[in-house]
Order: C-alpha cells, then structure tokens, then sequence
C-alpha cells in the first residue's frame, strides 16, 4: 500500500510505499518521523488498513483515484463541442457529443481504482487492503473534522 500525506512537521507531500511492513515514515525534507501504529493494520492477505497512520485517526473514506480536474476538463471540452455543433444546427451531432462526453466520464470513472482518504488531515492510501474496512464519503463526518480543524486553529491563533 501506498500512503501520501502531508508531513505534520514542515508539510511537504510525502510519499512512501510498502507502508505495511514499515515501523515509522520518514520525512525526506526535515527527517521528522511518524511512527506506524501497531494496530494500524488488520492481518489478512493483502493486510487491511483500519486507521490513519498521520494523525492517526479512525475515520476515512473510499473514494475514486479520479483527478477531478480531468473530469471536469472532459465535461467543459463536452459542452463546448456540443454548442458548437449547435450552432450549426447538426441536432444528431449535438446529442452524440453530449452522450459520448457522459460515456468517457463513467467509463473512466469504473475503470480507476479506489483509495482512501482520512477525513482529519487528507492523507491517502493506495493499493491492495484500501478496501473492506471503511465506507463512502459521509458529509456529516467530513462537517464534524472540518469544524475541529478550526476550533484547533482558532484556539493555536488565540494562543500564541
Ligand atoms: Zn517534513
Ligand atoms: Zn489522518
């Protein structure tokens, strides 16, 4: 499995792979480590992540590996072609364009694979084991992180 986070320390994108057998990730920019919880893992083949590795919290999500800016791009490209179609009043061309665009997005859309993604600090996990363990994107949870975020900031800025 592969984990890309931000680092907690200096927050650059940190990428490793093979996070199942490791102790600990290591920042290559400021050397500061995250040690690997000891439960982080359900045994099984492949091993099933059961919690953030960063943060580490409990609750992540499974969402599509789709950059959504390539789906929108095919959306808009979609749309422009059909208008110009439009103009030029090919009706049949017009509706072929629009249904093909909505084909290559869910096309691509099955095709890409599934990660995971933790709701407290973005990191996310890819490869065998994302699955099994946790659910879709829940709105409610993703409210419940995101205020904490702020409380969290709010009070650091109060602080200091
Ligand atoms: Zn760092
Ligand atoms: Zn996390």
């Amino acid at each position: 499995m592969r984990i890309t986070y931000a680092c907690p320390a200096c927050h650059a994108t940190v990428t490793a792979d093979g996070i199942e057998t490791r102790a600990a990730l290591d920042c290559p920019a400021c050397g500061v480590a995250v040690t690997v919880p000891d439960d982080a893992f359900a045994p099984g083949t492949p091993p099933r992540l059961r919690r953030c590795l960063v943060c580490p919290s409990t609750e992540l999500f499974v969402r599509k590996d789709f950059p959504q800016r390539v789906g929108l791009a095919i959306v808009v490209a979609g749309l422009a072609a059909s208008c110009v179609a439009w103009a030029w009043r090919e009706l049949v061309l017009t509706f072929a364009i629009l249904f093909g665009t909505a084909l290559v997005d869910v096309v691509l859309y099955l095709v890409m694979p599934d990660c995971l993604s933790c709701y407290r600090c973005g990191a996310r996990y890819r490869g065998a084991g994302v699955r099994g363990s946790f659910g879709g994107f829940d709105l409610e949870t993703h409210e419940k992180h995101r205020q904490q975020t702020a409380r969290l900031r709010a009070g650091s800025a109060h602080g200091s």
